[in-house]
């Protein structure tokens, strides 16, 4: 039995990991890649594509964010193809807003699955939902998931990026943009080789935040002071003046990368919760900014 000042103290402890909140499991976002990637080649448009939207939002929709969604149709190489970005927020209290993006579409190639290449940008933010629910936040957080990533056939600017240009183009008219204190983008972050690309076009205030946030949690060796420019879903978005940046792992690019052997077998939960917990961490320094 409790006596009342053990009471007390369960009660605290109750409160106050409520307060926290879940923490991020790489585990937890491993399975959720591994049920996006059993719908099996998920390009936009494409029926496996439907299925998975329709598991996204019914995952989201237990998670206690405000879901909607920003549908369009886009010309492309293929004819014309119908986009939705899967929108989920959670509301904060100061007028500013943070937003956590990725892909959740795969390149359209034949027995392309994805795992890495929109699987795992899906599976994590999925579980960053997860964490972000019952948490009390100071700034909305919005998470969004990108279709249209993949270029139809080969990369162009107006062959890419289909939802990530669309929902740059919609929040500037509609003031989102404005409200922006940063966004931070995955793309292919569950590589079992971990090492992130020192993304060069991304915002240098806003990335040295998360490396930093990396470095004090002991994990600077995945996140290297070296790379190059890498063309993402956070451009259309530096474009308008956001603060944004791109979290990416190209380890696979002589490998696997957009070849049929992207696969489960070539992801670690490890990857997963180790960006999981910078970008929390990020959210909290991101947070304490005016
Ligand atoms: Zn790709």
């Amino acid at each position: 039995m409790l006596t009342p000042r053990l009471l007390a103290v369960s009660l605290l402890t109750a409160t106050l990991s409520l307060a926290a909140g879940k923490n991020f499991s790489g585990a937890d976002a491993l399975a959720a890649t591994g049920k996006a990637v059993a719908f099996g080649p998920r390009h936009s448009g494409s029926p496996a594509m439907a299925r998975q939207r329709a598991w996204i939002k019914q995952t989201l929709a237990t998670r206690g964010c405000t879901l909607s969604v920003d549908a369009f149709t886009a010309p492309t190489p293929d004819g014309p193809v119908a986009y939705e970005n899967i929108i989920c927020r959670f509301p904060g209290k100061s007028g500013k807003a943070i937003a956590v993006t990725g892909h959740y579409d795969t390149k359209k190639m034949p027995g392309f699955v994805g795992a890495n290449d929109g699987g795992s940008s899906t599976g994590f933010l999925l579980e960053f939902a997860a964490t972000l629910q019952g948490r009390p936040r100071v700034d909305d957080v919005i998470i969004v998931f990108f279709d249209g990533e993949e270029a139809v056939r080969d990369w162009t600017d107006s062959d890419s990026l289909y939802g990530s240009r669309h929902l740059a183009a919609k929040w500037q008219s509609d003031g989102t943009n404005a409200k922006l204190k940063a966004l931070l983008n995955v793309d292919m972050i569950g590589d079992k080789n971990f090492r992130l690309v020192w993304e060069e076009n991304s915002a240098s205030s806003v990335r040295n935040l998360v490396w930093g946030a990396a470095d004090s949690l002991g994990f600077s060796s995945g996140f290297p002071r070296q790379g190059g420019p890498v063309a993402d879903d956070h451009m259309p978005f530096l474009l308008a003046g956001v603060r944004a940046v791109d979290l990416i792992n190209f380890s696979s690019q002589s490998t696997f990368w957009h070849t049929a052997k992207d696969t489960m077998d070539k992801l670690s939960a490890r990857s997963f919760e180790i960006v999981g917990t910078v970008l929390l961490r990020s959210l909290e320094l991101l947070e304490q900014q005016k």
